[in-house]
């Protein structure tokens, strides 16, 4: 159910009158097919160009290479309050029709939802920044601060083409005191209520590829080779088993007191975890007899990780390989680097023999997190009050990475905020985001819409 839809709980209108016109939007950018490699978004770029220019919007479509496009669009406001930017990736993650109920890229629009890949990763919320700002300008809002709208290239591999791009070479076009961009927003049941999220904080990436080397031989006499995947057993032990030492950042200790408040089961357990974490891994061992995904989910805000994802060697049923190599997805805590992690590493491997292993970074991406509790924060807690007056706000730490940290990086102040109701089970929704059968309710591009719209129209007047 949509709080508040014909109902006395919400005291803010829902803009019903969007209803159509943001979920045609949405439809029609997920038939432009923006698949992450190759992208391909100047066409939606483009698309969404000519869409605003008829509303007599200037923007302006830049590419960072062939076919890489960026929108960006200006509602100027007085200058004597912050600006504020609206942005969203127009790329997606490949999509296999044959696993599909719909076509991926049809855009249908049908019992209620739009279907389609990026229908949830992101191009709803790029549909309900158009609307937003369209309204802003339509109903002549007296903004005191300038609202830029940027739909950009690249998010699903990384960015570097897209929001990278512009930060590095266009900055002053896309340039904010708030950023506002996916990954948080969407409620999560908590004890009969709605918890919504903002995205306050990231962690870092390091991936990782390791080679262990040794000396060939005749797997019969193993005692003369040095056999290379048993030296990668030992790395794999040594890095699998580390505890990196625990850190509450300040947004992982309110999330935790926040999910304390409202669910009693969870409150005892929280509750001695935010006293005593260094109890931490205790604690959650037994959180996990009841609710396994919360408790790794909890434990995974709490320190770096380091996991084995792949691993390959030998070649013969006989021959003792003389190389074995294994990648590793690090996870890095704001407040450490990724350089931090991998001096870590290698002094965790040196009892392993540092002389007999290679090292090679894959990607490196550096954590980041915005300050809790700025004016926009709290502008988004009491617009959400309005709208569900059961509903309260947490801040999260994604423990994957976005666009924003690009502009962390710059002291932009960045919150993953797409509101959304769970209107379907929650897990059904973040199984459809990169997966099977994306689709988002038209209730929700209202639901978002709406709070988005108060959010900006009121931080801006
Ligand atoms: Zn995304």
């Amino acid at each position: 159910m949509i709080t508040g839809e014909g109902t006395e709980m919400s005291s803010y209108r829902l803009l019903k009158e969007v209803r159509e016109e943001v979920a045609d939007l949405l439809s029609r950018l997920i038939q432009i097919d923006t698949t992450n490699p190759p992208g391909n978004e100047t066409q939606a770029a483009e698309f969404l160009a000519s869409y605003l220019e008829r509303d007599d919007f200037t923007c302006e479509t830049l590419e960072s290479g062939r076919g890489r496009g960026d929108v960006i669009t200006r509602l100027k406001g007085t200058g004597e309050k912050p600006s504020l930017l609206l942005l969203s990736h127009l790329d997606v993650v490949a999509a296999n029709p044959k696993e599909w109920s719909v076509d991926p890229f049809g855009g249908l629009i049908k019992d209620g939802f739009v279907w389609g890949r990026g229908a949830l990763d992101m191009k709803s919320m790029t549909a309900i920044e158009v609307m937003v700002i369209k309204l802003l300008k339509k109903r002549k809002v007296k903004l005191k601060g300038d609202v830029i709208l940027a739909a950009t290239a690249d998010e699903e591999k990384g960015g570097e083409e897209g929001a990278g791009w512009l930060v590095r070479n266009h900055y002053e076009k896309v340039k904010a005191d708030y950023v506002l961009n996916e990954g948080g927003g969407l409620a999560i049941p908590m004890g009969g209520k709605s918890m919504f999220t903002i995205q306050t904080a990231e962690k870092g990436i390091l991936w990782l590829k390791i080679r262990a080397k040794g000396t060939p031989g005749h797997g019969s006499i193993p005692g003369a080779a040095d056999n290379a995947i048993l030296r990668m057993n030992d790395v794999m032990r040594t890095l699998a088993s580390y505890k990196s030492k625990i850190t509450l950042i300040p947004t992982v200790k309110e999330y935790l007191g926040s999910v304390t408040a409202e669910d009693k089961t969870k409150k005892k357990a929280l509750t001695s975890l935010l006293k005593t974490p260094s109890s931490a891994d205790r604690i959650l061992d037994e959180l996990g007899k009841k609710d396994k995904f919360l408790a790794e989910e909890i434990r995974a805000k709490l320190r770096m990780t380091i996991t084995p994802t792949e691993v390959k060697g030998g070649v013969k049923e006989n021959i003792i390989p003389s190389e074995c190599e294994a990648v590793f997805d690090c996870r890095v805590m704001p407040g450490q680097t990724p350089e931090e992690a991998m001096e870590k590493i290698k002094k965790l491997l040196r009892k392993v023999g540092l002389e007999k292993l290679e090292f090679e970074i894959i990607e490196a991406n550096q954590p980041s997190e915005s300050p809790l509790h700025t004016p926009l924060y709290e502008q988004i807690v009491d617009v959400l009050k309005e709208f569900d007056p059961h509903g309260y706000v947490a801040p999260d730490m994604l423990t994957g990475g976005t666009d924003s940290r690009f502009f962390r990086k710059k002291g932009v102040v960045c919150y993953g905020f797409q509101p959304m109701q769970a209107d379907e089970p929650y897990g059904e929704i973040r199984k459809r985001i990169h997966g099977i059968d994306e689709r988002i309710s038209i209730n929700n591009l209202v639901f978002g819409t709406s709070v988005l719209y108060s959010v900006v129209e009121r931080f801006l007047t």
